[in-house]
């Protein structure tokens, strides 16, 4: 690792200032992220800002009784918050399928919707990388791609996002909320991480000055129900291959209203409208799932290796649907 200077920030001017006064720089909370990439060489910051005594910790109730929770909230804390498993169960649920728990109890959730991919050609400096290097090339398109995306791909990147907990607030139309030296910013979450297209190492729509200070979850429907499941290669601390969020409101065996997100199969948390569009309405039951499975793998780009995603997502899916809704396949 190289040296690197240290500031610990302790309101948001002083952390704004701090790095936008010194190029190179970079935030610092949780760690869980950033250190690994700097023992790898893939970051190279000159200066850390640590923004772990800014006062962003508290998961609070708003006045219209949806939920606040500040970015510096430890993802452990968020999972088991009583306020987030009665009312939110689909953000614990993916949170406590993410990483382990010695991890969960450092990683901020302001660093969990930050979070870099696990592409192994980005996180090896000896390999091409778009991302990593803008217009180096893209060693995984040739090289091992198995766990690589089928949407939102380009031709410069197409690895995927790792987040599981960024899927469940697709799902919830969560906001982030960020501050900066021109003062607050709201994004809804669909908009906050970035396709690729021919700038890969553009991620997020966080500018460079500006802090995660949030994120807020609209109140939740006392109707609906909910559901994340993961498929992976090992059962614990695994990224997902495919993950599905599930919220649904169903009458007298009718979905009424429903919203779906997928994780691991695309460039960013990755909410499926066609699979959504065919559920309204319909009847709860095997043939709607079906159709709903179909629509949602519809222009899908596949690699030689990733192939098999599709089937895995339609699968997870209908599960998914089956088992939130109580009806059979
Ligand atoms: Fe880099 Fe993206 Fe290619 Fe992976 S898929 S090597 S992250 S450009």
């Amino acid at each position: 690792m190289r040296q690197f200077e240290y500031t610990a920030a302790t309101d948001i001017r002083g952390a704004t200032q701090a790095i936008s006064t010194k190029p190179g720089s970079a935030f610092i909370a949780g760690g869980t992220g950033l250190i690994d990439l700097m023992k790898l060489d893939v970051e190279t910051p000159q200066q850390l800002v640590d923004i772990n005594r800014l006062p962003f910790a508290e998961i609070t109730e708003n006045a219209n009784h949806g939920l606040r929770i500040g970015a510096m909230a430890r993802n452990s804390v968020v999972a088991w918050n009583p306020l987030v498993r009665e009312r939110y169960p689909l953000l614990s649920e993916s949170l406590l399928a993410g990483a382990s728990a010695q991890l969960r109890n450092m990683a901020t959730v302001g660093g969990n919707l930050m979070q870099r991919t696990r592409c192994t050609y980005f996180r090896d400096v000896h390999e091409t990388c778009n991302k990593r290097s803008p217009g180096s090339g893209c060693a995984a398109a040739e090289g091992h791609h198995r766990t690589h995306a089928i949407f939102g791909t380009s031709e410069h990147c197409f690895a995927t996002h790792p987040s599981d907990m960024c899927v469940a607030l697709v799902c919830l139309s969560a906001v982030v909320e960020v501050q900066g030296p021109s003062g607050m910013r709201r994004i809804p979450i669909e908009d906050f991480h970035k396709l690729p297209h021919d700038t890969p190492q553009i991620e997020t729509a966080l500018a460079r000055d500006e802090v995660i200070t949030g994120i807020e979850l609209p109140p939740p429907s006392g109707k609906s129900r909910s559901i994340y499941r993961k498929v992976r290669d090992r059962a614990s601390y695994e990224f997902a291959l495919v993950s599905a969020a599930v919220l649904i409101e169903t009458s007298a065996g009718m979905i009424d209203d429903v919203r779906i997100a997928f994780g691991g199969v695309a460039t960013k948390p990755w909410r499926s409208a066609p699979a959504e569009k065919v559920l309204k309405g319909a009847r709860a039951d095997e043939a709607a799932f079906r159709s709903a499975a179909e629509a949602a793998v519809n222009g899908a780009l596949l690699h030689r290796d990733n192939k098999f995603k599709v089937e895995l997502l339609k699968r997870t899916l209908m599960l998914a649907l089956a088992e939130v809704t109580g009806e059979q396949r």
